[in-house]
């Protein structure tokens, strides 16, 4: 039988609930156990795929094509097991559901209400499409006391009853702050949330009390005393150096120990973490290092690039190499001055993005990028950039653009209307819905014999990660290889250009698709392995 834990959170936003719940993932699959990991988002988008990364970070796309919270990204990272549409809902879902069933008639003569309907469909959700699991983490998002978070603490609330404690714990995230003026770590907060929990009949299980020191045992005591639970269930998170380190972190702590003990599992085993402590000591004590200019619209946000800088530690940790990224706001480079930031850097990459703000400083990287033999790596976005200025200056196609900007005289890149999924034709037209309209999710192509595509892959059929309403036009495929720009991938029916490489540079890639994505600590994207390796060729040169 399955069992529940929630993991909720108080105090602050950002306390790091879904690495929390990532790491006790990691640990409880380190004891032989089979988990999922699942994030309920109080906000009302149906999705994250419409909000600002400014807003919101990165979004997060599943195999199946879901537009999910970045934490998600976490969880698979953490625990290797690809998260699912069904991992991941807000409450802007949960009520286009129930309101689509109130239109149907499903409820014909009733009153539609928050309790019972709005948190069945949630309940419904928490516990939908699994199959043999042992353990399902489920974190809520938001912070306790939130008005939006009530239907989902109410759910989780009912569902904990209905399971009953053999089946359900409930996990509680604070913060323990230091205040440097008393010279004393504070521990009100954390009695403030969990009271506020209380108040809707949650009473956790387990607090864990992230904090900048450790919390002497007598503050831990009290916590416990106020908390209603035992000194054992106050589990300490302090700051850690790496995220990688957080679940040999939380094991020290207990944290595994503890959920173990209150389902009446076995704890006499130690799990066997050493291919966590091994890859933190490579992260910790690299050979060399390298530079990587990362130049982006949204570089001011860390969050909204979350799977980008995870996957390039992931690329160091292939290359025993520490990756320093350089965020380099695209803007600058649409003077004349700024393109001298990019000198000595020893690898250029240009993320996804969106809209033509910015977009002329991705195309003057990319042409830095070509012209000084720098290696360069487009991504999405970034390689209809690339595209668009070897289209410009190498094939002299002088119109070349993207209608992602309005009309232009050559739209190398252009609104993509048709393309096959399965056996599906999918089609969009200007001025269609923009949420979840995009190109989404798993999409296979197929890589040019002897190309660089394919021999990084060392494969000729790959599946990626795709998000997109744009498309490399295949009209242009002529002039840009004859120019020197080979189109190596294609969708399976030769329409949609996959990949590009640039014939005669170190190091030239772009890529429609997200690889960055299926990138993991334990399995390295192979492109981030072989881009990390070029940078650390050209570091050799200088
Ligand atoms: N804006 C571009 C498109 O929609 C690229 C999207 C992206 O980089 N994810 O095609």
């Amino acid at each position: 039988m399955t069992k529940f834990v929630f993991f909720t959170g108080g105090v602050v936003s950002s306390l790091g609930k879904g690495l929390s719940a990532a790491a006790l993932g990691a640990l409880l699959q380190a004891r032989g156990y089979k988990v999922r990991v699942r994030k309920l988002d109080p906000y009302l988008n149906v999705d994250p795929g419409t909000m600002s990364p400014f807003e919101h970070g990165e979004v997060f796309v599943t195999d199946d094509g879901a537009e999910t919270d970045l934490d998600l990204g976490h969880y698979e990272r953490f625990t290797g097991v690809s998260a699912r549409r069904s991992d991941n809902v807000t409450t802007g879902r949960i009520y286009s559901e129930v309101l689509a069933k109130e239109r149907r008639g499903d409820f014909l003569g009733g009153t539609v209400q928050v309790i019972p309907h709005v948190t069945d469909a949630i309940k419904n959700f928490a516990i939908a499409d699994l199959q043999d699991e042992d353990f399902v983490l489920c974190e809520i998002g938001g912070t306790v006391g939130d008005i939006e978070s009530l239907p989902f603490l109410e759910a989780i609330r009912q569902l904990g009853n209905q399971l009953g404690p053999q089946r359900s714990m409930f996990v509680h995230l604070t913060l323990v702050p230091y205040l440097a003026a008393a010279g004393e770590l504070k521990t009100k907060p954390t009695q403030h949330s969990v009271k506020e929990l209380q108040r809707v009949g949650i009473q956790p299980d387990m607090v864990v009390c992230r904090c900048e020191r450790p919390i002497p045992a007598e503050q831990r005591k009290k916590i416990a005393l106020f908390c209603n639970i035992e000194s054992a269930a106050v589990v300490q998170g302090i700051d850690v150096d790496t995220i990688y380190q957080v679940p040999v972190e939380y094991h020290e702590q207990g944290l595994d120990n503890q959920v173990l003990r209150h389902f009446g599992l076995d704890t006499s085993k130690t799990p066997d973490l050493s291919r966590w402590t091994d890859i933190v000591k490579r992260i910790r004590a690299p050979e060399g290092e390298v530079n990587v200019a990362i130049v982006g619209k949204y570089v001011g946000l860390k969050d909204a690039y979350k799977s980008l800088a995870e996957a390039l530690v992931h690329g160091g940790i292939a290359n025993n190499s520490r990756v320093k990224l350089n965020w380099l706001e695209s803007e600058i480079f649409e003077g004349d001055v700024a393109v001298g930031s990019l000198e000595g850097v020893d690898a250029i990459l240009v993320p996804g993005g969106f809209g033509e703000r910015g977009s002329r400083g991705k195309i003057r990287a990319a042409r830095f990028a070509r012209e000084h033999k720098v290696p360069f790596f487009g991504i999405c976005f970034g390689m209809q950039m690339a595209v668009i200025e070897a289209a410009q200056n190498l094939a002299e196609i002088r119109g070349a653009g993207s209608t992602e900007f309005g009309p232009c005289d050559d739209p190398v890149v252009g609104l993509l209307t048709e393309w096959q999924q399965g056996e599906m034709t999918q089609r969009r037209r200007v001025g269609g819905n923009l949420g979840g309209t995009m190109r989404l999710g798993a999409y296979p192509a197929k890589l040019e014999k002897n190309s660089r595509l394919a021999e990084i892959y060392r494969r000729e059929e790959i599946s990626e990660r795709h998000r997109h309403r744009y498309e490399v036009n295949i009209h242009y495929r002529e002039p840009l290889e004859a120019a020197g720009l080979r189109f190596s991938g294609l969708s399976p029916d030769g329409t949609l250009p996959e990949t590009v490489e640039l014939d005669g540079h170190p190091w030239f890639v772009g890529v429609q698709f997200h690889p960055e994505l299926k990138s993991r600590p334990f399995e390295p994207h192979p492109l981030f392995t072989s881009f990390i390796a070029a940078a650390i060729d050209q570091s050799r040169l200088v």
